[in-house]
């Protein structure tokens, strides 16, 4: 295939198009919980009687509006508006590229500043439509510290954790830009209910691990299950962690959301090789995290990740081990086929073997989706995901993607 050919692929928008105003030094108030916002407002001089007031006014604008401009706060009085932008931001991130993959995927690289002595960093958020419901994957770290030995963003050296607002940023620019928040108004002032809401769920399975990145991310997902403004249900909003252990209990406790494990093998033995965190909270910890998760039932199971690596992990026998393992836990099982990336020795296990795995497990009652791999083209899929520094030169892409074409046909 020409490579002009490959290129088009996917329709890559440079920045100048979407650049959006830089962020400032300025501390922002995105990202901050209503009591820390209290306390800012009253440091600025806002009287003690009307903080209570001003903060809806701001949380209103800010997660139901949608604003990121101090402008646009048209109920809040002017000089109050100059004080706020004076002192703080509400700016998104820049947007450095935004591309659209032929199957509808999008995939944002956003830059955000130096934080202390730091350089500025770029993350990676995808969007991933469906029939009924739209997935924004989440990024809570810049790289990882763990390193899975089929995940791409393992191999990415240069780490920060992503702070609250960084990580809530992603859902409001993914929202901007997909057109998701609502602009009219009815006549009684009410705002348009969401329904036809374009980012139905969110997941935390972009680049990191969020359970080492914990109170931020914390943060991040009450403020986007908050009644009052983003207003996600807990219930589509899934955590996706290597298994952490005394997070995965706090987890449940603070925050409430569902939970997803990256599983992958059956036995500690191959669980240290793939997942070696595996090392510090062995299979029997992590079951015992897993059962004691709060409000666990049919409707509300926790998700168990199993990429599928050929010769490795994708055997009937690990098939059986895997549904003893799981017994008793109100569980659903989902099949990755692995995404290979430059430089990787693992290879995706054969449909067949895919397929025959996921028959076993249905069988033994758990409901056991394939997830199709999305955004290929774009580099978007699991484990995909790395940053612009570290991203293939040009060259190298255009072979890689020659490559997956070879391989994968134009899933
Ligand atoms: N760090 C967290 C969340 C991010 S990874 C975690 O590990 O759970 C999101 C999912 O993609 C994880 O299940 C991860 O194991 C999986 N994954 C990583 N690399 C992959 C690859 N190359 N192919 C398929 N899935 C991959
Ligand atoms: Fe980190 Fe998750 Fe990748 Fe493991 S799979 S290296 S925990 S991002």
């Amino acid at each position: 295939m020409a490579a002009t050919e490959i290129l088009n692929r996917a329709d890559v928008v440079k920045a100048p198009q979407v650049r959006l105003a830089p962020q400032t030094e300025k501390p922002s108030l995105i990202g901050i919980s209503r009591e820390d916002m209290v306390k800012l407002l009253v440091e600025k001089g806002v009287p003690e009687r009307q903080v209570k007031m001003r903060v809806s006014q701001l949380w209103h604008w800010l997660y139901v509006r949608g604003v990121s401009d101090f402008d646009q706060m048209s109920n809040v009085s002017k000089d109050m508006r100059e004080m706020l932008k004076e002192h703080f931001s509400v700016a998104r991130p820049e947007i450095v590229e935004e591309q659209v993959s032929n199957d509808g995927t999008r995939k944002w690289l956003l830059r955000f500043p130096p934080r202390g002595a730091g350089r500025p960093v770029e993350i990676e958020t995808v969007y991933i439509p469906e029939e009924g419901r739209g997935t924004l994957c989440i990024s809570s770290q810049v790289g990882c510290t763990l390193t899975c030995s089929f995940c791409h963003t393992g191999t990415q050296k240069l780490v920060r954790n992503l702070t609250a607002e960084e990580i809530l940023s992603q859902l409001l620019l993914a929202r901007d830009r997909l057109g998701d928040f609502p602009e009219r108004y009815t006549p009684q002032g009410a705002i348009v209910p969401a329904e036809g809401r374009k980012i139905t769920n969110i997941v935390m399975m972009g680049m990191g691990e969020p359970l080492y990145n914990f109170e931020n991310v914390k943060t991040a997902l009450l403020i986007a299950s908050d009644g009052d403004g983003l207003s996600l249900s807990k219930r589509r909003i899934t955590l996706s962690t290597s298994g952490i252990v005394p997070e995965i209990y706090r987890t449940g406790e603070e925050i409430g959301v569902m939970l997803a494990i990256s599983l992958h093998a059956v036995t500690d033995e191959l669980r240290d090789m793939l997942v070696p965190i595996n090392k510090k909270y062995p299979l029997k910890e992590l079951m015992q995290a897993c059962r004691a998760y709060p409000g666990l039932s049919n409707a509300r199971r926790i998700t168990f990740e199993y990429v599928m690596l050929k010769d490795v992990n994708d055997s009937l026998e690990d098939a059986k081990e895997l549904v003893k393992l799981l017994k008793g836990i109100p569980a659903k099982i989902n099949l990755i086929p692995f995404n290979p990336w430059p430089g990787t020795n693992y290879q995706c296990s054969d449909w067949e073997q895919i397929e025959a795995f996921a028959d076993f497990i249905n069988q033994a009652g758990y409901a056991s989706p394939i997830r199709t791999p999305r955004g290929r083209d774009i580099l978007a899929a699991c484990g995909q995901l790395k940053s612009e520094s570290e991203r293939m030169r040009k060259v190298d892409r255009l072979a890689f993607e020659a490559m997956m074409i070879a391989n994968h046909g134009e899933d």
